[in-house]
């Protein structure tokens, strides 16, 4: 008998998403060290190990904890900033001017509550596009005990045919790039095993060719991924072949950036030629349908995800940002498959097993954490979260797959680790004070709110006395 540092015992359903796509009965996790050491039937491991910790599992349905692989952590704050806006109104005249108003303690509380809700929903890691307060940004995920991948976003392009950014958020390239080093050299390999650096610039139309070589270059030499948004809209593919006579995967095919370590947002807006690329080159592909939806873009409608996973692309899931609403992974894993199997009129579509891979192993492979993360094996660290089956969503039972995608939301998330570390326990957070940050959240709003036309930005139809 090995005395260990967790046992996970009891769990009704453990859905493994190892590579044997394995799902266990009455199963347990043996933690130590942070590592998952075994997992199986609840009485084998009870024969071999004994937790100086357990954790009763019944009534409970096991998963990888889940990854994000896109999400904004200093737009947590912009809920109800940035309702019925198309592309052009929702960055230009929402999202830059609210993201320019932020001080460093507008985005550590922002990021606090960002950390915050992913945890509470399931997530255990997710990748951050940026922000310019990347110590702020750092310092309020890590209170919360998630992973991240934070980055340091650059514009070096004042105009596009979109419109003008913000004066704030305007750099030559020199500093751009200096910026970005800075946050490569100090987080990439930080020691924290919870905490990651990429490279990222936010949108081509913004983004000078000397810009994406440039992090491209840095991506390489700290060995990290290189992100950036692409194709979201027909407006940002407009303003891309306006501007450079070609469309954006075809500008960045040509720029020879992509490769297996990139990590392109959105590509709901593709035409034919840049498909072909896609699946020639095979970037990791983030699909954030609650973004599209709130506003329009038609990424479902035009998308074409399904067709690049069949060619063996790899694509992901992301909640984007908090100013689409939702922040909750179940919920996006069910659009992501209800809103294909929709526009494609065909049920055969985007199974519920394909939505689960999404935010897991794939996310881990986007992330470049497939050796650590991703699934529940022997080996891996200890990423888990525990749903609470006893709610009337989750029943009755008969397939925990089809519950966990078509019927259950992020709420039922009952216990959440991080490499075996509880950082959920049923329901609430175990490292952040959630009553002192929620009257954090109005002492920021009011500080950056001073810089913003909230009549301008609040659609707010009905009189309020
Ligand atoms: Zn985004």
């Amino acid at each position: 008998m090995q005395t260990i540092d967790l046992v996970i015992a009891g769990i009704d359903w453990l859905i493994t998403v190892d590579p044997g796509r394995r799902i266990i009965r009455d199963a347990a996790i043996a933690v130590h060290a942070s590592k998952i050491v075994a997992i199986g039937k609840s009485a084998e491991i009870a024969k071999n190990y004994a937790g100086t910790r357990t954790v009763d599992g019944r009534h409970t349905v096991a998963t990888p904890g889940l990854i994000d692989c896109h999400l904004h952590a200093s737009f947590q704050l912009s809920r109800g900033l940035a309702d019925e806006a198309n592309a052009q109104s929702f960055l230009f005249d929402r999202m830059y001017p609210y993201e320019a108003a932020l001080d460093s303690e507008d985005v550590r509380v922002s990021a606090t509550l960002a950390g915050a809700e992913l945890l509470k929903h399931g997530v255990t890691c997710f990748i951050d596009p940026g922000n310019y307060h990347p110590e702020a940004s750092v310092e309020g995920v890590m209170s919360t005990g998630i992973r991240c991948i934070v980055s340091r976003s650059s514009f070096d392009l004042t105009k596009s045919v979109l419109g003008i950014l913000p004066e704030r958020m305007i750099e030559s390239t020199a500093v751009a790039l200096e910026h970005a080093e800075t946050v490569l050299e100090r987080y990439a390999k930080s020691g924290n095993p919870r905490l990651g650096a990429s490279a990222s610039f936010r949108g081509l139309n913004n983004a000078s060719d000397e810009l994406i070589l440039g992090l491209d270059k840095l991506a390489r030499k700290y060995g990290t991924l290189l992100q950036t948004h692409a194709c979201f809209s027909y407006s940002t593919h407009d303003s891309s072949v306006a501007r450079t006579g070609m469309a954006e995967i075809e500008r960045l095919e040509k720029l020879g950036v992509i490769d297996e370590r990139m990590l392109i947002v959105h590509s709901g807006w593709l035409e034919p030629q840049e498909v072909a690329i896609l699946a020639r080159r095979k970037p990791s592909l983030v699909c954030a349908p609650s973004s599209s939806l709130h506003n329009g873009y038609g990424n479902f409608l035009f998308g074409k995800l399904p067709e690049l996973m069949a060619l063996g692309v790899n694509v992901t899931v992301g909640s984007d940002h908090a100013s689409s609403g939702i922040v909750d992974m179940p919920q996006e894993i069910r659009l992501a498959c209800c809103c294909y199997k929709e526009t494609r009129i065909n049920p055969r579509v985007m199974p519920p097993e394909t939505g689960i891979e999404m935010a897991t192993v794939n996310g881990a492979k986007a992330a470049l954490m497939s050796d650590r993360i991703g699934s529940i094996e022997v080996g891996k660290e200890a990423d888990i979260a525990l749903f609470d089956t006893r709610r009337p969503e989750w029943q009755p039972l008969i397939n925990p797959v089809a519950n966990l995608v078509y019927s259950a939301t992020g709420d039922s998330v009952r216990d959440v680790f991080v490499a075996g570390d509880q950082v959920v326990a049923n329901g609430r957070l175990t490292k952040v004070d959630e009553n002192k940050l929620y009257e954090e959240i109005p002492v920021a709003v009011s500080r950056f709110g001073k810089h913003l036309k909230f009549d301008q930005m609040v659609q707010l139809r009905w009189p309020v006395s």
